[in-house]
């Protein structure tokens, strides 16, 4: 470090970055790792004077508004705000929008998102259409006067599509609508949206983030502070903030971030690899294969690899049962990003809420599986898919 340079200097590269930037030593202590603090409630020095901006620790606590910087510097943005779950920083960004507001929602969404906007927000007046963000033709024909925000995922969930966000925030721009992107599939290390233009970004960091399935967590990042102001303003009115232990095993996680991603890439590109060579599966879906359609724009968008996802077709519902009763390390459960391998059936569990129509058209069959590839020595992932890809052959054979 130059004597000039701080912990906050955005010019170190990300893995300094996720290991130092807001995490200076504590100033009273010297500890090297964050301070757990647990008050709710602190000391006020007279009337209107509270010390550190901290009255109670829904509005604010010490340990959550260091991960928020954490947060910041990890995105390369200028405001983080921290929630009780992804949905929680999901309900904290529509908390800006009002009855007859239109909203353009990718056709490809995780099913939470869906759910929570037409079972939840719909009911208030809130309109939606799902459009495919790949498409920016249909995208613009889709804004109306009362179109107040754009909000996509890329790489979707679970058939990993891509949408070009630069071009889609040009868009936004041009037509005064606002771009919200959901990070949580490529993580900051992949794909920083502000820098291609969004607005806002928001993270489920019980995902990649948190990484050990051990942290249920959200946030949002924008360089807006006017935006900054109402997220923060939503964290105290409404209260859905994490509970300061959660911010600190978050702060913990973040510190590996970048060497798990590296090897989350190199795994799940080997699976993808292998799965598509075998000749056994009907499809195979991972943005860095170059039979993908959207190889390209990953590889601009996403220049330090393609992420830890990869979904896999293998013809029917028969197929995709004998494959998961196979399945050892490679555990069957909802969720992903963990170090551990998860496989999951998103026809029954995570897409389940989502009408069959819209699943069918993306592809979302009764014979995909999603996996999240995790950190283990790969040979042994492949081994393992391999006894279960001979095992969705017998089943259907017999
Ligand atoms: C899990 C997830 C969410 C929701 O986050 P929670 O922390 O479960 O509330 C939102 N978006 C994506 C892409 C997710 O994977």
């Amino acid at each position: 470090m130059h004597a000039e340079q701080t912990h906050r200097d955005r010019a170190f590269g990300f893995a300094t970055r996720a290991i130092h930037y807001g995490q200076e030593p504590d100033a009273t202590t010297g500890a090297v790792a964050p301070i757990l603090s647990l008050a709710t409630t602190y000391k006020q020095d007279g009337v209107n004077q509270p010390r550190g901006g901290f009255e109670y620790s829904r509005a604010q606590n010490p340990t959550r508004a260091q991960l928020e910087t954490v947060l910041a510097g990890l995105e390369n943005a200028e405001f983080a705000n921290a929630f009780a779950s992804g949905l929680a920083a999901l309900a904290g960004l529509m908390s800006l929008f009002a009855p007859g507001d239109h909203i353009i929602a990718g056709d490809d969404l995780y099913g939470g998102t869906a759910r929570y906007f037409d079972q939840v927000l719909s009911k208030y007046g809130i309109e939606f259409s799902y459009i495919d963000a790949t498409n920016l033709d249909a995208l613009e024909r889709a804004i109306a006067p009362n179109t107040k925000l754009i909000y996509l995922e890329s790489p979707t969930n679970p058939m990993l599509r891509l949408a070009d966000i630069r071009a889609v925030s040009e868009l936004a721009k041009r037509r005064n609508v606002l771009l919200a992107v959901d990070n949580t599939f490529a993580t900051p290390y992949l794909q920083r949206p502000l820098e291609l233009g969004a607005d806002v970004v928001l993270h489920s960091s019980t995902k990649y983030l948190g990484g050990h399935s051990d942290i249920v967590g959200g946030a949002l990042m924008t360089n807006r502070r006017d935006l900054y102001e109402k997220f923060q303003f939503h964290q105290k009115a409404v209260g859905a903030v994490p509970s300061p232990f959660d911010c600190w095993l978050l702060m913990r996680s973040i510190k590996t971030l970048a060497l798990r991603m590296e090897k989350h890439c190199e795994n799940a590109l080997a699976v993808a690899q292998f799965l598509e060579r075998s000749g056994a599966a009907k499809k195979v879906y991972y943005p860095g294969l170059p039979s993908n359609p959207f190889h390209e724009l990953a590889k601009r968008q996403m220049p330090k690899g393609f992420g830890g996802m990869v979904s896999v077709d293998l013809g029917g519902r028969a197929e995709a049962e004998a494959f998961i009763k196979e399945l050892r390390l490679f555990i069957f459960a909802e969720s992903l990003g963990g170090v551990e391998s998860l496989a999951c059936f998103p026809w029954e569990m995570t897409h389940a809420s989502v009408p069959i129509e819209r699943r069918l058209k993306l592809g979302l069959t009764e014979g995909l599986i999603r996996l999240s590839v995790g950190i283990e020595d790969k040979e042994d992932l492949i081994n393992e898919l391999e006894r279960a890809l001979s095992a969705a052959q017998v089943a259907v054979a017999t």
